[in-house]
């Protein structure tokens, strides 16, 4: 990932979620208060949970176009946040976004858990980027955390930071504050290996943009289902697509489980239906989905 020598990796508990209440209670030391890009589920679950310690301003959000296009400006970024937070793959939406506007000298705080070790990105951008593992890393309960040195809570003593979300507090202690999830971290170590065997992240960069081009041309071509994102903003990680018949969607889910295509049902607040293709799949499962939307499309039309 290059990561800078002015970053620190934290291993913690808690999973994406708990550092939707790290971040602040860490980075929001000065004005209590911080712009949130919202940009659809995840961005908003970390605005609320966020709001109990912190003044959240909505910097911007994608609302109009129903979480499907890059958010447009509420108001400017001003020097009166502490940091500002951003969500570059909303896994439920299938966005995945690019580009953050100049933060100026304001921490740029991200939610890679969809992200991380899927391309190479500039980590130089971010203040703190954190990770759920459960996507590109190792088991669920476990998050990644880098952090710019300079953002660490600067005492390991914050009577208003639980000791075990202490970054500064972690850091000194390598990550072992207490017993930490050793069976989760070995599992990482064991996909990390994995990864530097394939080539390390831009080479499954390239994987990964041949998955998804493979699937999202069959989506295209299909007149049964359709993805309406933005082209330049559909994620390569989780490619939701939907029937316009919902009556077919059931059948279509029935026979894949059939083929041994499994859980691509949509995730509960989105319906539809929703390939996860994070790094662990391999591209005989893309091929093999495309083949059978394709035999499931002759079949019904
Ligand atoms: N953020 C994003 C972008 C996610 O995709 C998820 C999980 N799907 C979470 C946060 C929450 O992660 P966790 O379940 O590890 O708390």
């Amino acid at each position: 990932m290059s990561i800078p020598k002015n970053y620190r990796v934290l291993f913690m508990q808690g999973g994406a979620s708990l550092q939707f209440s790290a971040v602040p209670l860490n980075l929001a030391k000065q004005h209590f208060r911080a712009g949130y890009f919202n940009t659809g589920y995840w961005s908003q679950k970390a605005m609320a949970e966020a709001k109990t310690y912190v003044d959240v301003v909505e910097l911007a959000n994608s609302a109009a176009s129903g979480f499907k296009s890059f958010p447009q400006m509420l108001q400017p970024i001003d020097e009166q946040m502490d940091y500002i937070h951003c969500t570059p793959n909303e896994t439920i939406g299938g966005v995945e976004l690019y580009d953050w506007p100049d933060t100026f000298s304001i921490p740029l705080v991200a939610d890679m858990s969809s992200t991380i070790l899927s391309r190479p990105f500039d980590v130089s951008r971010f203040g703190v980027i954190y990770a759920g593992a459960q996507k590109n890393i190792g088991p669920a309960g476990l998050a990644i955390v880098i952090v710019r040195e300079d953002l660490l809570a600067g005492s390991e003593v914050d009577a208003d930071i639980p000791k075990l979300l202490n970054y500064q507090a972690l850091a000194n202690a390598n990550s072992m504050l207490n017993t930490p999830p050793t069976f989760a971290i070995y599992l990482a170590n064991l996909v990390f290996d994995w990864l530097i065997e394939q080539g390390g992240v831009s080479a499954i960069e390239k994987m990964n943009l041949l998955k998804a081009s493979i699937l999202y041309d069959a989506i295209e071509e299909s007149t049964l289902v359709n993805n309406d994102i933005e082209p330049g903003l559909r994620s390569r990680m989780n490619v939701p697509f939907f029937f316009h018949d919902t009556d077919l969607q059931n059948d279509y889910l029935k026979q894949a489980e059939e083929n041994g295509l499994l859980n691509l049902n949509g995730h509960r607040s989105a319906g539809g239906c929703r390939a996860s293709i994070y790094n662990a799949m391999p591209l005989e499962g893309v091929e093999a989905l495309v083949q059978n939307l394709k035999e499931f499309e002759k079949n019904h039309v």
